[in-house]
């Protein structure tokens, strides 16, 4: 099923402590490619900046290695996510424009993820 239309419920806001998600993978605005995201589609798992700082709030001590090996089985979760999003047409990471102009339908979004007027 492809995704066409697009409401306020289909997103919450994005909320990544310490950019961990951008510095790890660069992630951008899915629709126009930024690095300013404002939105991530509601289906999302947590950021990886959020699991990192519950973990260090609970055990500041923890070294790198330990942090990562918790965090890793998060990012199979939106890889899985990214990778199911991209084949309904639904875009995993929003900027505040382009959110704003999909819930007012300004723009959609084709198969192969450029903007189609
Ligand atoms: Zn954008």
């Amino acid at each position: 099923m492809i995704k066409t239309t697009f409401t306020e419920e289909d997103f919450v806001k994005y909320n990544d402590p310490k950019s961990v998600m951008m510095q790890l993978f660069g992630v951008t605005c899915s629709v126009c490619g930024i690095d300013e995201i404002d939105y991530v589609d509601e289906k999302a798992p947590k950021t990886l900046g959020q699991i990192a700082k519950e973990i260090l709030d609970e055990d500041p001590e923890i070294d790198d290695d330990e942090l990562n090996d918790m965090i890793e089985p998060q990012i199979d979760a939106w890889q899985e996510l990214d990778d199911y999003n991209a084949s309904i047409g639904m875009p995993t990471f929003l900027c505040h424009n382009c959110y704003t102009q999909l819930i007012n339908g300004e723009i959609s979004i084709s198969m192969n993820g450029d903007i189609v007027d």
